[in-house]
Order: C-alpha cells, then structure tokens, then sequence
C-alpha cells in the first residue's frame, strides 16, 4: 500500500490518536493503522474508526482511565 500523500511505502502499526467530541478529548491506545515510513500520514480501515466513534459514545471499562492534560496558551510566558 502506497500514501496517497507521497507516495512512501506503508506499514501496518499500532498508533495511539487523539480524537475530539461533544466536548471531551479521547486518547485511544493500540489503534491499527497503516502509517507512511516517509511523512507519517496514518490511515485507518473503516471498521478502525467505527470501532472509535463507538468507544466514545460508551462508558470507561476497567483499565481504562482519565488524565489531567495542561492546556496552555501560546502568546503567556
Ligand atoms: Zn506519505
């Protein structure tokens, strides 16, 4: 499989993303994905995002968790 970025050579692996919805970030661990060995562009099968878009609509099970992330603004400091 080829990107349809660059052209580079695609590799299947596991990738953790950062997803936005109703308000809330979700960090989603161990995601399948092919990524780009030259400019890093990932992509995922529909089943992939499916399976996302349903994890966030669902309750945290055991093991999962949530993080306090800092939210700075660029121009302070
Ligand atoms: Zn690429």
């Amino acid at each position: 499989m080829k990107c349809y970025l660059c052209s580079g050579e695609m590799k299947k692996e596991m990738v953790t993303i950062t997803r936005y919805r109703k308000g809330n970030y979700y960090l989603i661990e161990d995601v399948p994905a092919m990524v780009c060995e030259q400019c890093g562009e990932k992509w995922f099968s529909m089943s992939a995002v499916m399976k996302m878009d349903q994890l966030m609509e669902k309750p945290l099970e055991p093991g999962e968790k949530y993080i306090n992330v800092p939210v700075r603004k660029f121009a302070s400091g």
